[in-house]
């Protein structure tokens, strides 16, 4: 059965009760538990998995990776030792009642940096650059948007502009907005829908600046100030395809 995301509903739960549905030993001798429900983000749309502790009975699982399968269930891997001998086998953990915790400060970092890609994406619809987003990453190490479509101009003056423009909506603040709703109803709020959305249910939007709706998954600052200072390094344009490359203070 799908696990129950919390991070859809929710920008800030870091901490929430769930239920054990079963653990495995995996060959690495980690384990992979799996729950009724989960606060933890996994793995996903270029944003980097959290990290945190499961507590049930007198020991702590702590979650080094989590990742979500095709049938839409989050696996928390770790090494768990001692909840293993805790509870006298990893069998009898199945049906526990847990307390699930979040790193904060990992989960406001990949926040910040996976915001401030839709940031980059808003300041780019502001300056009409007529450009098609692509791929983008959110990691510390790797913090990137691609678009299909060449640069107009001098590559040095679009990226000034780009770097202008998301300090001015940063600037401006504005809360962001959660809405679920049917895929074919996107179009009235998002530039760009990708056509790999699942449509057997409700997908969620996050609209940024009251206009600018993103078909995401991901978790979002509740407020675009909260991203602080966004710089574009450098811009990068091949074979009709532009690289935009981002960094946030205190960050990368
Ligand atoms: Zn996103």
């Amino acid at each position: 059965m799908a696990t129950e995301l919390l991070y859809l509903d929710d920008f800030d739960v870091l901490t929430a009760p769930a239920t054990v549905t079963a653990v495995t030993v995996l060959e690495d001798g980690r384990l992979d538990v799996v729950l009724d429900r989960t606060c933890f983000y996994p793995r996903g749309g270029g944003q980097d998995w959290d990290t945190g502790t499961i507590r049930g009975g007198h020991a702590a699982f702590r979650v080094e990776e989590v990742r979500l399968d095709e049938h839409g269930v989050v696996h928390h891997l770790g090494a768990g030792e001692a909840w293993k001998e805790s509870a006298g086998g990893e069998a009898t953990l199945e049906g526990a009642a847990v307390v699930l915790e979040v790193d904060a400060d990992r989960r406001a970092v990949n926040t910040r940096l996976h915001s401030a890609g839709h940031i980059v994406d808003l300041a780019v619809e502001r300056l009409e650059l007529p450009w098609v987003p692509g791929k983008s990453a959110h990691y510390p190490h790797m913090s990137f948007v691609e678009y299909t479509g060449d640069v107009p101009g001098e590559v040095e003056d679009v990226r000034q502009r780009i770097e202008q423009e998301v300090a001015q909506i940063i600037g401006e603040g504005s809360r962001n907005e959660i809405r679920f709703m049917p895929v074919a109803d996107m179009g009235e709020y998002c530039r760009h829908v990708p056509d790999n959305i699942p449509t057997n249910k409700p997908a969620r939007i996050v609209l940024y600046n009251q206009t600018f709706g993103v078909p995401c998954g991901g978790t979002h600052v509740r407020d675009v100030a909260e991203v602080g200072t966004l710089s574009i390094p450098k811009i990068k344009s091949k074979k009709g395809v532009t690289k935009v490359s981002y960094a946030v203070e205190d960050v990368n």
